[in-house]
Order: C-alpha cells, then structure tokens, then sequence
C-alpha cells in the first residue's frame, strides 16, 4: 500500500498554518501526524502529544581535536572558513559546536593528524500518541543549521511508522518558508497545502513557495487563511489560483473566536465544529484526498 504524504507549508510564518494542520488531524483517520518545524515546532502545543519514546539525532558530524597531538600550529584556525576553532593555552578548541559545519578542512590541513570528525547531537526526535493517533516530532538544538537533515529524518521515521501501523496518510507540519528545510519537507510528497493570508507579503511568499513546489515537482493546492483581513489581496489570490490551475481548496474567515482558541491551546475544528461552516473540515479533508 503507497502512502500519502500531505504537507502543509505556507510561504512565511504567522499564516496560521499550524493551527490549519491541527485542525485537520482530527478529520484524517488512519494517519500519523508529524511536526517537521523542527526549527520552531508547536504542533505539540495544541495535539498536547504523550511522548513514548525519545531519542538524539546526530545528523552532522563536529572536529574533535585530541589536544596531546596538538602542536598549536594554527592552521586549522586558519583555513576554517566558518571561524568555528579558537586558541587556548596554546591548543586549537571548538568553543562552539554549532559553528562547526563538518566541513573537514581542517582534518585534511593539520599536519600533526589532531583532528577527527565525530557524530554529534542536532536534534532530539519523538514518537508519541496523540487523542488522534501517532505522532512524531522533532527538535532543533538552538544553533544548529542542519534542519533539512532533520526533517528528512522525522519525516522517514514518520513513514516508517505509518507503513507499521498500516496507515494510509502522513500529514506532515511543514517549516514555514522557501529554504532548504522547506524543500526537504515537501520532495517527493503527494501534496503540498500552501496555507496563505491576504496580505502583500502573504501573496508575494504564496508565489514564492508555490514556484518552488513547481520547481521540484509537487502537486499544490492553496488555502486562504484569514479571508476578509484584506479584500484587496483576497480576490487577487483568488484570480492566482484559477491563472495558475492550483486547486482553491477554501477560504477560513478572519475570526476572533478563533483567535483565541488558539491562544487557549485548543484545536480550533473541535472546540468551533461549526467554523467556518458545518462540515467544513471534513470536506476539506475529502478534497486533499482526491487530488
Ligand atoms: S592544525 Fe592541528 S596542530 Fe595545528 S593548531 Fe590545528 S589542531 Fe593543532
Ligand atoms: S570541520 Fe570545517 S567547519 Fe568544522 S572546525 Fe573544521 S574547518 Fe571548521
């Protein structure tokens, strides 16, 4: 059985897009849940996940320099373009792993062999159960640049756990953006939901994430959120939908209520079930399956 990976993704953060993927959880079933935000993530603040299992992730490797080898050359500090290496009593350190990018120059310029390149911790992943089923999520150490890597890893572990458990969906929380988590989020996925505001800058990032998913070949579809904050952008991502043949799959009205659901850590689809319309969400769902 193939399954289907649905990633929800908005061109910037501060769209909503989080409470848009959580509100979708519920009406997915046999589906595993991931938060691939692992710069920011906050799915878990409004699933309120139980985590059963958690593990470091060592998606980069660091220098170690092993100080009886070291001569104190300077070298390394020398040729490390990321300034990671400083001197100390004499011997090349790492006072700051994160600005290690596992580059290895310096492990080919060392003239006494001092330095080694090891695995080092970039992340912490879980696998926890939601009231709605599996969900996995991850965790970026402050810092770290490598969050692509980890995302490809929590979106696998993710996948992994659906063909287990036999489930037919993935629907993954994407990082907000066009970087490279961004894309590493949404490669090879049968879907990305582009959550976008009627703003400037809310269009001008819709354009910019939906030309990326053309550009890697991925099916999209949009979704306006907060329709009416602006109608001087709302008929204009309208009119860009139909131009460009992307599916509308719907429009969520800017709404105080709403707000502060979210603000009370609440799902807004379960505690509004009526929000926008009835049964909103579940023909939401219904459309993101047929596409
Ligand atoms: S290049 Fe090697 S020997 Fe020279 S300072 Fe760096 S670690 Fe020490
Ligand atoms: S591996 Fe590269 S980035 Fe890291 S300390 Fe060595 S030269 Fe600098």
């Amino acid at each position: 059985m193939s399954i289907k990976e649905i990633v929800v993704v908005s061109g910037k953060g501060g769209t909503g897009k989080t409470s848009v993927t959580a509100s979708l959880v519920p009406y997915f079933t046999n589906t595993v849940v991931a938060d691939c935000d692992v710069d920011a993530p906050d799915l878990d603040i409004l699933l309120d996940p139980k985590v059963l299992k958690r593990e470091n992730i060592s998606a980069t490797k660091k220098a170690l320099i092993d100080p009886e080898k070291c001569t104190g050359c300077g070298k390394c500090l020398e040729y490390c373009r990321f300034d990671a290496l400083r001197m100390e009593a004499g011997k090349a350190i790492l006072p700051q792993a994160p600005k290690c990018e596992g580059c290895q120059v310096c492990v080919y310029i060392c003239p006494s062999e001092a330095i080694t390149l090891v695995p080092s911790d970039t992340g912490e992943l879980f696998e926890s159960e939601t009231a709605y089923g599996p969900m996995v999520h991850s965790r970026l150490i402050p810092g770290e640049e490598v969050s692509g890597r980890l995302v490809a890893i929590t979106r696998k572990r993710a996948k992994d756990k659906a063909e287990e458990l036999g489930c037919e969906t993935v629907l993954i929380d994407g990082p907000p953006g066009v970087a490279c988590n961004v894309i590493s989020s949404i490669t090879g996925a049968d879907l990305a939901l582009i959550v976008t505001e009627p703003t400037v800058s809310g269009f001008h990032d819709l354009k910019r994430v939906w030309d990326t998913t053309r550009k890697i070949r991925v099916k999209s579809a949009i979704l306006i959120n907060k329709s009416g904050l602006s109608n001087e952008f709302t008929g204009p991502i309208r009119e860009f939908a139909k131009a460009n043949d992307i599916p509308l799959l719907g429009e969520i009205p800017l709404d105080d209520e709403l707000r502060r659901a979210v603000n009370r850590r609440e799902i807004p689809s379960v505690v509004l079930p009526n929000f926008p319309e009835n049964l909103f969400w579940k023909k939401l769902v219904e459309k993101i399956l047929v596409i």
